[in-house]
C-alpha cells in the first residue's frame, strides 16, 4: 500500500509500505477514507522534535472496516468508523472515568501511521465508533475532524469549563483553537474571544461563534482580554498552541478562580512558580480523551448541527502529501486533508 513516511525535517515522501495485518486478536484493519496532517506533525517537520529515523506519519483517520481479529465483538467489516490518536480499551478504570487518552492499555496511533491506504487499529472495540450507515461523502471532512482537532478543541473547552454565562478566550488560531471556539459556542458560552491576527482564520472563528477578535499577543493580548472583561480576565481560556508565550498568555488572560484548558502539545514550556501561584487559576489539560466525546460529536455531525470539516482548506490526494505539509508549515493552509 501507499503511505506517508517522514525521513528528515522537511522531507516527507509517499512510499510503498507493507499492508497492515491483524497482529492482536483485538485489532481491526480499516481502509482509510481520509486522513490529514496534524499541527503536531509540524514539530518533527520543522526539526523541533527529533525523528528516530524514517517514520510513518498520521494519527487522524476515518475509514471502512475491512477485517477484525477474533476477539473483536462490536465492530464489523463494512462499518464506517472514526477513532482517535490514542487507541484505548474503553473499559479500564481510567477510561470509565472519561480519560481514554490515559488508558492503562493505550497505544499511540502515531506509531501506526494512518496517512496511508490502510491502517491497523489496536483495541478496535474500545477505540472505534461506528456510524449506523456509511455517511455521504460531504460529511467525511467533519467526521475526520472529530478524530482529533474537534475532539481536542472540545476537551479544551470542557476543561476550561466553558458554558452558559461564561466569557471564553481562545489562544491559538490553528484548527484546534478554531474548533475550541465552535465547542465553546455549542457548550453555551455567552462571549467568545478568538485571539488571531490572520484574517481568513478570524472569519472562520466568527462563523464558528466568536463574538470578539483580539489580534494582539503576549502582554498586549492579555491587556486586551482584561479590557474586554471589566479588568477581570476571561472565565475560561483555551490554550491551543503549546509555547511558553501562549501558555503564559492563557494563564494571565484568566480571571482569578477561572479555568485554563490546555491542549497545545507543549515544547519547552516552564511555568514560573510564583506567577502560577499568584494567578489563582485552575489548570486542566493534556492529550485529549477524544473517545469520551466521539459518540456525541458524531451524532451532531450526522445531524448537520455542526460543520467542523470547514477547517480543512486544502484537499489533496495522498500522493501529494508533501505539498500538504509544506502548505501548513508556511501557514498557507489551516489543515490539509489527504485522500488515499
Ligand atoms: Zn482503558
Amino acid at each position: 500500500m501507499r503511505g506517508v513516511v517522514m525521513h528528515a525535517p522537511g522531507d516527507v515522501r509517499v512510499e510503498d509500505r507493507p499492508d497492515p495485518r491483524i497482529e492482536q486478536p483485538t485489532d481491526a484493519i480499516i481502509k482509510v477514507s481520509a486522513a490529514c496532517v496534524c499541527g503536531s506533525d509540524l514539530w518533527p517537520y520543522r526539526g523541533i522534535e527529533k525523528l528516530a529515523g524514517a517514520t510513518p506519519m498520521g494519527h487522524e483517520y476515518v475509514g471502512i472496516v475491512q477485517e477484525v481479529g477474533p476477539e473483536v465483538t462490536t465492530i464489523r467489516p463494512g462499518q464506517f468508523v472514526v477513532g482517535s490518536f490514542w487507541a484505548s480499551d474503553n473499559t479500564c478504570e481510567i477510561c470509565r472515568a472519561g480519560y481514554q487518552s490515559g488508558c492503562v492499555h493505550r497505544v499511540l496511533m502515531g506509531t501506526v501511521g494512518t496517512q496511508a491506504q490502510y491502517a491497523r487499529i489496536p483495541l478496535a472495540d474500545g477505540t472505534l465508533v461506528a456510524t449506523s450507515d456509511v455517511p455521504p461523502a460531504d460529511l467525511i471532512p467533519s467526521y475526520l475532524a472529530a478524530s482529533d482537532v474537534l475532539g481536542t478543541g472540545w476537551f479544551a473547552a470542557v476543561a476550561a469549563e466553558a458554558g452558559p454565562g461564561k466569557t471564553v478566550a481562545v489562544v491559538g488560531d490553528g484548527a484546534v483553537g478554531l474548533l475550541g471556539v465552535l465547542a465553546a459556542k455549542q457548550l453555551g458560552a455567552e462571549r467568545i474571544i478568538a485571539m488571531s491576527r490572520h484574517e481568513p482564520r478570524q472569519e472562520l472563528a466568527r462563523e464558528f461563534g466568536a463574538t470578539d477578535i483580539v489580534t494582539e499577543r503576549g502582554d498586549e493580548g492579555i491587556a486586551r482580554i482584561k479590557d474586554l472583561t471589566g479588568g477581570l480576565g476571561a472565565h475560561s481560556v483555551v490554550e491551543a498552541v503549546g509555547t511558553q508565550e501562549s501558555m503564559m498568555q492563557a494563564i494571565h488572560s484568566t480571571r482569578h478562580g477561572g479555568h485554563v484548558g490546555f491542549v497545545g502539545v507543549t515544547h519547552d514550556v516552564a511555568l514560573p512558580g510564583l506567577e502560577l501561584f499568584g494567578a489563582l487559576v485552575h489548570l486542566h489539560g493534556g492529550p485529549a480523551p477524544v473517545r469520551r466525546f466521539l459518540p456525541d460529536l458524531m451524532e451532531m455531525i450526522g445531524d448537520r448541527a455542526i460543520n467542523p470539516g470547514r477547517v480543512f482548506d486544502l484537499d489533496l490526494p495522498l500522493d501529494r502529501a508533501a505539498e500538504g505539509y509544506q502548505a501548513m508549515d508556511e501557514r498557507r493552509a489551516v489543515k490539509t486533508l489527504l485522500r488515499p
